[in-house]
């Protein structure tokens, strides 16, 4: 939880630094949630994840389970009329999450040689997105 205004403020410019995307230029026009393919899996819409990293209500956007949901599949990116690319911000929240967790370490060498002939594509890229960094 966080405490503090300047905490606060700290961890969003971090997450900022880190999509290197500029949330106040979002309009909440709802394309990117019109063209999400698992927003029945999510609890913040990609445009309220938005919202709240522009309203500085942080703590909304840590505790949803949203950034783990996202696909990393970039239809958000490829119909944002402001070139925005959430998939990027979903991945900066997810880090900012797992580092002081001491950051799960996802490469191929850690998977077995029947796990990456099995696995479709996209979950392993998804997969090493999220778990990468
Ligand atoms: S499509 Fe782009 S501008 Fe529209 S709500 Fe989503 S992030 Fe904001
Ligand atoms: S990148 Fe994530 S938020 Fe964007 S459309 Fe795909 S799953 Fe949804």
């Amino acid at each position: 939880m966080i405490d503090s205004e300047n905490v606060t403020s700290r961890i969003r410019n971090e997450i900022m630094e880190r999509c290197d995307q500029d949330v106040n230029a979002c309009i909440q026009c709802g394309r990117c949630t019109a063209s999400c393919p698992v927003v029945p899996a999510m609890d913040l819409l990609p445009r309220e994840i938005m919202l709240h990293l522009q309203n500085g209500t942080l703590q909304r956007v840590l505790d949803s389970k949203t950034p783990w949901i996202c696909a990393s599949c970039f239809s958000c990116a490829a119909r944002c009329p402001r070139n925005l690319d959430i998939s990027r911000v979903m991945e900066a929240v997810r880090v900012k999450l797992l580092r002081p967790r001491g950051a799960i370490v996802l490469s191929p060498g850690k998977l077995s040689r029947e796990m990456l002939q099995k696995l479709p594509p996209q979950a392993l890229v998804s997969g090493f997105r999220k778990f990468s960094k």
